[in-house]
């Protein structure tokens, strides 16, 4: 079976700064893969790759054999591609249900206030109605009315992974979504991870620091190192990779 995505050959520059240099990754339908490697290594240009923020100078990317290279950043959402940032990106002035439901729009949140003037009540009501629950599902229902600017570090991280999940992804890219979180809220934040991953049938990947959170979650894992692909396979074998221990040592 074709994978649901498939990244060959990529490389991006940035000036003289390899971040990525000729990575190839294939990632089937419902596989959560973790992706680990030391600061600087290129994981977080592939998310921005994959959802163009960046135009990678070679390589090919697709989605269930969609071409996303040529697709202009405010469509990839819409072609199934959704993610969180490292550093919480949330929009300000929006409330933390109207995040969410921005995320279902695929111009995101100018995208939201356009379409807030022209829509029918009945979709204003779906929209707020799955925003609800996907709230309900992460334990935010409180903050629904809250502006997320007011909110603890932890709680924006979740905020966007429901965000993400509005646009109903085949594919959530997860940027260090443990970071910011207290130790003790990690394993539990793992375990929703799992679920959704379970129940959802989603396709993930997963940028981690937290070596023992990744390996916990994920089955597979890749590992970059200064733009190269070094280990892609078993976790277990993986974290016994020589080369995989010398580059995230420290990390
Ligand atoms: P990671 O997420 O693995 O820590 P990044 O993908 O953020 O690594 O960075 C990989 C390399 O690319 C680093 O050397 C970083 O400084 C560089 N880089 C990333 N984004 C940009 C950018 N927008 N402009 C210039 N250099 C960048
Ligand atoms: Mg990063």
């Amino acid at each position: 079976m074709a994978a649901l995505l498939e990244v060959g050959r990529l490389t991006m520059r940035f000036g003289g700064v390899t971040a990525l240099s000729g990575v190839d990754l294939a990632v089937g339908e419902g596989e959560l893969v973790g992706l680990i490697g030391p600061n600087g290594a290129g994981k977080s240009t592939l998310f921005d790759c994959l959802t163009r923020r960046c135009a990678p100078q070679e390589g090919r990317m697709l989605l269930a054999g969609q071409d996303l290279a040529g697709l202009p950043p405010h469509r990839v959402a819409g072609h199934g591609v959704a993610r969180t940032f490292q550093n919480t990106a949330l929009f300000p002035g929006l409330s933390v249900r109207e995040n969410v439901m921005a995320g279902a729009h695929r111009h995101g949140r100018a995208g939201f206030w356009a379409a807030a003037l022209g829509r029918a009540a009945g979709e204003e009501r779906r929209l707020r109605e799955s925003a609800d629950a996907l709230l309900a599902r992460f334990g935010l229902t409180r903050y629904a009315d809250h502006p997320p600017e007011a909110l603890p570090y932890g709680t924006t991280k979740l905020i966007e992974i429901a965000r993400a999940l509005a646009s109903g992804p085949r594919l959530l890219l997860l940027d260090e979504p443990a970071g910011g979180l207290a130790p003790a809220e990690v394993p539990a934040f793992a375990e929703l991870v799992r679920r959704l991953h379970a129940e959802r049938g989603l396709t993930i990947i997963v940028v981690e620091h937290h070596l023992d959170f990744v390996l916990a979650l994920c089955r597979r894992i890749v590992c970059l190192e200064r733009g190269h692909k070094i280990a892609d396979g078993p976790a277990e074998v993986v974290r016994r990779d020589p080369a995989v221990v010398a580059a995230c040592l420290g990390v």
